[in-house]
């Protein structure tokens, strides 16, 4: 970290200063120009954060050149690291297909697409099972019931099951039924629950938040890592922009930059980002381009029927011939990156 003193700051003001982070137990090393004095300060990364000398008598600015994070970050494992359930990896050089409806329905609804979505190369399948609504009035989703649903169709066509943890408190009970928790978007920095999912045997799957920073959902990540839970798979959704045509922007920039500055993998969700139906093929196909390694897609067996997120949903016809559009590009993408295997 530096500080940059205003020119001219007092002898007392940069005393103050260094004497504050003496205290701290760090070291302070002062470069004295004519006009300006810099410290540049040397510790611990956790005292220096929890040192603010922004807005104290004769500091002009704080730049703090630590990065937030550590165990996430590229320069502390430079390996990709992949994340594995029942078979079905995501990461450093395989690709996961995660599909299925935004909420959880009917035993009907979710055996069918389960079906469907495998049958066209899903690797895992996804479903809601307590949905986050804006209206309190919009379905809410169908509670444990709906994991039981969302465990049964997963187990019935062999595949991994992704579901969200809205509250901490029904952590335990989603794990109990899902093989990845994911925490949505608008949880991204629900510090507790992160915390307590740093402590369970389960991956997570991390949506960033609707204005969230890339250096924030990294943030967000490391909570988890340092809770011991190394397996963690970042998803860009799409952000909050000024353009209202497209329900959130999708942010491919945050995909590429994700992919060198973290060795988590990354994947995009092409459905919560256009909030259209015909925007889900072209974005998957960019953010394949964009380095992602994976998918998420909501796919409904009647989207005009669904209870939640219908106009972004695709038919299985539709999913399936995404899928076999993908595959030629997926194969051809990994050859030009030298991925093997
Ligand atoms: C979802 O995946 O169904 C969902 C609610 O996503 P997000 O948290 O990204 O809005
Ligand atoms: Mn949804």
């Amino acid at each position: 970290m530096l500080v940059v003193m205003k020119d001219h700051a007092s002898s007392g003001d940069i005393q103050h200063i260094v004497d504050l982070l003496t205290e701290a137990g760090a070291e302070a090393h002062l470069s004295r120009g004519e006009i300006k004095t810099i410290i540049g300060v040397i510790g611990d990364r956790e005292v220096i954060y929890t040192l603010d000398f922004e807005g104290m008598p004769g500091v002009e600015q704080v730049i703090r050149v630590l990065k937030p994070f550590k165990l996430v970050s590229r320069d502390f494992q430079s390996e990709d690291t992949v994340v594995t359930v029942r078979g079905s990896a995501i990461g450093g050089g395989a690709f996961g297909v995660i599909a299925g409806p935004c909420s959880i329905e009917s035993e009907e609804q979710m055996m069918t697409t389960a079906r469907a979505v495998k049958a066209a190369g899903a690797t895992m399948l996804r479903g809601g099972a307590y949905k986050p609504r804006s209206s309190p009035y919009a379905f809410q989703g169908m509670g444990v019931e709906g994991l039981k649903l969302l465990r049964q169709a997963g187990d019935a066509v062999e595949l991994p099951v992704v579901t969200e943890v809205l509250d901490v408190r029904d952590a335990e009970t989603v794990a109990q039924y899902a093989d990845i928790l994911q925490v949505g978007a608008r949880n991204m920095q629900n510090f507790m629950m992160l915390d307590e999912l740093g402590t369970m045997k389960r991956p997570v799957l991390l949506k960033r938040g609707l204005s969230a920073t890339i250096e924030e959902l990294l943030s967000a990540a490391e909570y988890v890592l340092k809770g011991g839970n190394r397996d963690v798979i970042l998803c860009e959704r799409g952000i909050r922009t000024f353009e209202t045509y497209t329900r959130n922007t999708l942010d491919l920039g945050a995909v590429a930059a994700l992919k060198s500055l973290t060795h988590l993998p990354v994947i995009a969700d092409p459905s919560h980002a256009g909030g259209r139906r015909e925007l889900v093929a072209p974005m998957s196909r960019a953010s394949i381009a964009a380095g992602a390694d994976g998918l998420m897609i909501e796919v409904h067996p009647d989207p005009e029927r669904a209870r939640c997120d219908g106009p972004q949903s695709l038919t299985p016809a539709d999913f399936e011939a995404l899928m076999a559009d993908l595959g030629p590009r997926l194969a051809l993408e990994r050859k030009l990156l030298g991925v093997t295997g």
